[in-house]
């Protein structure tokens, strides 16, 4: 038996492109991760016409509806109203909810205006939600034939709610298949070649289930099983993963969920080696996706952004006639950079990124998306190129600060 799940998000600003809705995104990782077949986004405005037609079409279809939105005090936050009308009764107001909502703001100073007990009330047979980290309190109650759950929009909120409240009544559910998962992460073949090794695992129907995923250039595995344990579940994809591993080889660099610059400076604390960052094209992305990892210092030694070519000869001592010989973009001078920058920081290890990131600055010789890159350490500088396909900018630099990685992994 499948529990089915729809997520459900509310807001005005969702539907009028002013703010991405992010709340169902992580709302379907972990009611999936609790084995909720999640089958379903919907998105509305506040409009009290399109929510009540999402919500009561959701919990025909689905056994656990989670919505987001629309819990404030205003006269705009309409899920409580909404939901009473579904379920064709008044609201009721909850004394406990009330006084949960003014120690709340009264902790913190605030006043307390009247619109606020609009919180404290809730439709027929709803049970009140309590929120831990904000005002808004959310609620659960059966439509249909769906456990209904509603929180407000907030997505602190939405995590704090969830994790106390939600996630345990889903568990709790009769049917619920508890899955295990297991990620094992790929560098080095594209998507296709990948697919052509593991084919036989991919079958639709298998269980564990086997898929990949591709994202920024790094390439995941999936193995999700189903058990009726959850210890069955974990031994199933085990048992999986296990007869992958020999089939990926040298493919598979890590297992789990992994943060790349984080692997990075990892591998070379392992080596006891220190790293200087050399950037052009990518702008410091590079250096401030290492400093984002806490604890970097005693790897990362430090970067420098030498985007105009007197800035590539001044601060890493690349030969001006190198730059007029063969271009900022050129390999010859991401080594220099490279080379620069390891002997300025003093350290172990040095890479340096040059490109032409558009959208202008590409010439048929070097067109956009043409990065340039070069490692430097103890045994001299290499360097090498790579045509990032030129779908923006942003793609373009994301790409770069993949190689970087990529690199320094050793793939
Ligand atoms: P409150 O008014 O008590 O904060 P609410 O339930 O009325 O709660 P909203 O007014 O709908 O919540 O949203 C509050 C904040 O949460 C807004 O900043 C909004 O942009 C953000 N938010 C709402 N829904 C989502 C969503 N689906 N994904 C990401 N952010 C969201
Ligand atoms: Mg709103």
């Amino acid at each position: 038996m499948t529990v089915v799940g729809e997520i459900l998000a509310t807001g005005d600003e969702l539907v009028h492109g002013a703010m991405l809705d992010t709340n169902s995104k992580l709302l379907a990782a972990e009611l999936e991760h609790l084995g909720v077949a999640v089958q379903r986004f919907t998105v509305t405005g506040d409009a009290p016409g399109p929510m009540r037609a999402a919500i009561a079409e959701a919990c025909q279809r689905a056994d656990v509806v989670v919505a987001t939105g629309g819990l404030g005090p205003t006269l705009d936050d309409r899920m409580r109203d909404v939901v009473a009308e579904i379920q064709g009764g008044p609201l009721w107001f909850d004394e406990a909810s009330w006084q949960q909502v003014q120690g709340w703001l009264r902790q913190r100073g605030r006043p307390v205006p009247d619109s606020n007990r609009r919180q404290a009330q809730f439709p027929p047979g709803a049970e009140p939600i309590a929120n831990p980290v904000g005002t808004a309190p959310g609620f659960a109650a059966r439509i249909g034939r769906a456990r209904f759950f509603a929180l407000p929009g907030p997505p602190r909120e939405v995590q704090a709610m969830l994790a106390a409240s939600v996630l345990p009544a889903v568990r709790a559910l009769p049917g619920l298949q508890p899955v295990a998962q297991s990620w094992l992460r790929v560098l080095g073949p594209s998507e296709a070649a990948l697919g052509e090794r593991i084919a036989p695992f991919m079958d639709p129907g298998r269980n564990p289930a086997v898929g990949i995923t591709a994202s920024g250039g790094l390439l995941t595995v999936r193995v999700v099983a189903a058990a009726a344990t959850h210890a069955a579940a974990a031994a199933a994809c085990e048992a999986t993963a296990a007869e992958l591993r020999p089939l990926l080889g040298d493919w598979l660099f890590a297992e789990g969920a992994v943060d790349l610059p984080a692997l990075v400076l990892q591998r070379l604390r392992d080596r006891r080696q220190t790293l200087a960052v050399a950037e052009s094209c990518t702008g410091g992305l590079v250096a401030k996706s290492l400093t984002d990892v806490a604890g970097s210092s005693d790897v990362f030694l430090g970067g420098v952004v030498a985007y105009s070519n007197a800035s590539k000869t001044a601060l890493l001592g690349v030969p001006a006639a190198l730059v007029a010989e063969h271009g900022a973009v050129s390999e010859p001078v991401a080594a220099a950079m490279a080379l620069g920058g390891r002997e300025r920081f003093g350290a172990d290890v040095a890479v340096a990124t040059t490109g032409v990131a558009g959208p202008g600055g590409g010439t048929a010789h070097k067109p956009v998306g043409l990065v340039c890159f070069a490692r430097a350490d103890g045994t001299g500088a290499r360097a090498w190129t790579v045509r990032i396909p030129d779908l923006g900018r942003t793609f373009v630099r994301d790409r770069a600060l993949f190689e970087v990685w990529r690199a320094l992994l050793g793939r």
